[in-house]
């Protein structure tokens, strides 16, 4: 039919009154993803200053609302331990019981990690306890619901970790899971691919683990021994 025709055609219904062939079609919305509103306009914490330490850090910290995180959170959980620690331990970020006490690992999986620390220097003659070392998050403020922190939340909050680190110099790092994995060393591979073995952040060696709260599940026992080879390896490298 060529266009005269079809518009004859058009023509003739809507003059019979057919106003089916004329309604407009309405193309049904495509269902909203619920997005996190964009960072905008933040300015990132300033790199780190000459003779930087880690009071002058939580200083600038501040009562941080740089980026989404702060809207729920109770407490900014900083980090604790030996400021002047050989070896730090990163997480991914404050749960329940960390947002409520202010400070890293104490709820389920950081009583597996001081389980991990504690009982693996003493296995190996090593005269360490998990006061001993330093333990901080990618991010200091709870994420909703324990999800994974965003890449803009990382980003705004790596910049204080990385202070950390540069303030205390330690002689390694480990890692714990993922999301400390890809805060510290840029990489998208996953922990099975990364553990075990030896990367760098900055000049530091890095060690990769599986975070506490994977070694939890109870399907995961050969991951335990894995972390536990793995802590075996940081402890030996730095307290021998
Ligand atoms: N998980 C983390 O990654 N960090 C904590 O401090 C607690 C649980």
């Amino acid at each position: 039919m060529s266009s005269e025709e079809l518009r004859k055609y058009l023509e003739f219904y809507r003059d019979l009154g057919v106003k089916e062939l004329f309604r407009p079609v309405t193309v049904a919305a495509e269902p909203a993803v619920e997005k996190p509103p964009s960072i905008k306009n933040v300015e990132l914490p300033g790199l780190a200053p000459e003779g930087d330490t880690l009071p002058a850090i939580l200083a600038d910290i501040g009562d941080c609302t740089r980026c989404r995180l702060h809207e729920a959170r109770k407490t900014i959980v900083f980090g604790s331990g030996n400021p002047q620690s050989k070896l730090v331990f990163v997480g991914e970020g404050p749960g329940a019981d960390e947002d409520a006490q202010g400070l890293p690992f104490v709820g389920r999986a950081g009583q597996l990690l001081t389980q991990m620390i504690d009982g693996t220097a003493k296995k190996e003659g090593i005269p360490l306890t998990r006061g001993d070392v330093y333990i901080c998050n990618v991010v200091k403020c709870r994420p909703p619901e324990n999800r994974t922190p965003l890449p803009d939340e990382m980003e705004i909050c790596g910049e204080f970790l990385f202070r950390q680190l540069s303030a205390i110099q330690p002689k390694a790092i480990c890692a714990l899971g993922s999301t400390a994995a890809k805060a510290l060393l840029g990489t998208k591979d996953g922990v099975m691919k990364l553990r075990g073995k030896w990367h760098k952040w900055r000049d530091i060696p890095v060690m990769v683990t599986y975070h506490p709260s994977y070694l939890l599940r109870p399907y995961n026992q050969n991951a335990k021994r894995e972390a536990w080879d793995d802590l075996k390896k940081v402890l030996h490298y730095v307290y021998d």
